[in-house]
């Protein structure tokens, strides 16, 4: 990999972060969001019949059944409703017109299976290094972020969604280098669930004041003491500050051109309600499972949502009376909600579940399978082994004897080291594969997967994501590299054998993951009827080279017809 950037690089870096961050503040939210309204509610009056938005000079690629590119797209409310070549449309007050200038256009992306709900609840400024290649690159980030509003005497932090190794310097910044990157700020980064973390010299101040160990280089010790500094962060974070957080998280998805994100919960926290007898986990990706959804809620009632999420509830009960599960499912609506935010079904547990290394099934796994089944609930099962998969599809034969699982939409997510017979099997049952790149950031070769190509070749169901934003990045374009080159974030080929053209790979992303929550009729692609998602991009994905589809991101995104990201490049013609 390469260790230095040239200037041109540089430019493109500092320019896209600028773009990408300078989207990421509270008050550039709030104005959008009045602004639009404001416009919509003229165009209601002045546009009884609605209002038109048609994007002309494109190349539009529709990901419909037969791939076709078009060059031109018309959208009637928050539907597409004309989908062709451009000459022949009629420009009218009703009308915006968008010229792309020969852009490349997508489906919006859908990604099956993250945690952007974890994500919008991070304590401080989050500020995303997801495609930091090294320290360098991080205070670009970070100087780009703090100029985009961060007021002084505020953490900026970054919890999650980054490994040391990507980085040149294979490491986490020392307090001198953060100190020089954030001078009039505390700054907190933590890798993954539970650290390593580390911190600069106002940070220090901070977590040693409450009693937390703190090397002299800004470390910060894996497991309790960065679970006690996450902590420490937390417990002076408002409600404001999480609905800031959320909208950040919204507004970052929608910049790299993610428009769908199907969310997989959280753990348990310890002293949430119900954490007897429950797994119980602390971390990044722990919360209280009642009040988690409460920022997003907020953001939902007021019209602030700037990408669609769907809602899938984890549970992870020990007790054979599967309590919070039973919970879910008797008390809350399937697939209830409306198009921007929606109940779609359980998972990514709905047990407990070994999380790493033999399994045994759990004991309460059969009656959870068969409480899902009867109440007709979609269901998404993480599995990281061969083991893992038959435990899950072993119990799901078993319920299919009597209540028939094909037309729940039932799959497995993950599925690293899925072998031949189980696929086979899960085919037959009419299940789906949910397939995640997270090995991009610290794969080997010893550690790569999931099977892409045999998966896709053996014709079962199959979808992909990313499950940030933990362990991987909300950056679908890193996702992609993965899937189409096996090379993880140091450049190494870990996925030989196993990767995708980019036509397939961005299939999994779009069009078939509509499946995963029973929406193939609404979403990902570009079709009249559906729901008009789309991302104008800042280059070709399907000609650029390899290393290049790392720098793609959107310049505009459009959700529901709305514009919900715009950089400024695509000249927008209105009225
Ligand atoms: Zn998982």
């Amino acid at each position: 990999m390469t260790t230095t950037r040239s200037a041109g690089q540089r430019a493109w870096l500092a320019r896209l972060l600028g773009l990408t961050l300078a989207v990421l503040t509270t008050a550039a939210l709030a104005d959008n969001g009045e602004h639009d309204r404001d416009r919509d509610r003229d165009r209601e009056r002045e546009c009884p019949n609605g209002r038109d938005v048609t994007l002309v000079n494109g190349r539009i690629h529709t990901m419909d059944t037969a791939s076709l590119v078009v060059s031109t797209v018309t959208i009637h409310d928050d539907q597409f409703s004309a989908v062709g070549h451009d000459g022949g449309f009629v420009d009218n007050r009703c009308k915006q017109v968008i010229d792309l200038d020969g852009r490349t256009v997508l489906p919006g992306l859908v990604d099956n299976h993250n945690h952007i709900v974890l994500l919008g609840l991070r304590p401080g400024w989050h500020t995303p290094i997801e495609t930091a290649a090294s320290i360098a690159d991080i205070k670009l980030i970070y100087q780009a972020r703090i100029r985009a509003g961060v007021p002084s005497g505020q953490f900026v932090t970054s919890i999650g969604g980054f490994n040391p190794v990507q980085f040149a310097e294979k490491r986490l910044p020392t307090l001198a280098e953060l100190d020089a990157i954030a001078p009039a700020n505390p700054v907190y980064l933590q890798v993954s669930f539970t650290g390593p973390a580390a911190t600069n010299t106002a940070g220090r101040a901070f977590f040693t004041g409450r009693g937390i160990a703190v090397g002299a280089d800004g470390s910060i010790a894996a497991n309790a003491p960065t679970v006690a500094a996450l902590n420490a962060l937390r417990s002076i974070q408002t409600f404001d500050d999480k609905k800031r957080s959320t909208a950040d998280a919204m507004a970052y998805a929608a910049a790299l051109g993610v428009t769908s994100n199907f969310d997989m919960g959280g753990f348990l926290i310890p002293g949430s309600p119900d954490h007897e007898d429950e797994f119980v986990f602390d971390g990044a990706a722990s919360w209280d499972p009642y009040t988690a959804y409460d920022p997003l809620l907020d953001l939902h009632r007021n019209g602030l949502m700037k990408v669609r999420v769907r809602v899938f509830f984890l549970s992870m009960d020990n007790a054979a009376a599967i309590p919070i599960l039973t919970r879910r499912v008797e008390n809350a609506f399937r697939e209830f909600g409306n198009d921007w935010l929606k109940i779609a079904g359980l998972g990514e547990f709905i047990t407990n579940w070994p999380l790493f290394g033999a399994v045994v099934p759990p004991a309460n796994y059969p009656a959870a399978v068969k409480k899902a089944a009867e109440r007709g609930w979609i269901y998404q099962q993480h599995t990281l082994s061969s083991a893992e998969d038959n435990v899950a599809i072993s119990e799901w034969e078993h319920i299919n004897a009597t209540v028939p699982i094909a037309p729940l939409h039932w799959s497995v997510a993950h599925a690293l080291t899925i072998t031949p017979a189980n696929i086979a099997r899960l085919k037959a049952l009419g299940g789906g594969l949910a397939l995640h790149g997270f090995r991009y950031l610290a794969g080997t070769p010893a550690a790569a997967g999931p099977p892409y190509r045999t998966i896709l070749d053996s014709g079962i169901k199959v979808g992909a994501g990313s499950d940030s934003a933990q362990i991987s990045t909300l950056n679908p374009w890193l996702m992609l590299y993965y899937m189409t080159t096996g090379k993880n974030s140091s450049g190494v080929v870990i996925n030989a054998g196993q990767t995708l053209t980019r036509q397939e790979a961005i299939r999994l992303y779009t069009a078939e993951n509509g499946w995963f929550t029973k929406e193939e009729d609404k979403l990902g692609s570009i079709e009249v009827g559906k729901l008009a998602d789309l991302v104008v991009l800042n280059g070709d994905y399907f000609s650029v080279p390899d290393e290049s589809i790392k720098k793609l991101h959107s310049v505009m995104t459009i959700v529901g017809g709305k514009i919900v990201y715009n950089n400024g490049q695509v000249r927008v013609r209105d009225r």
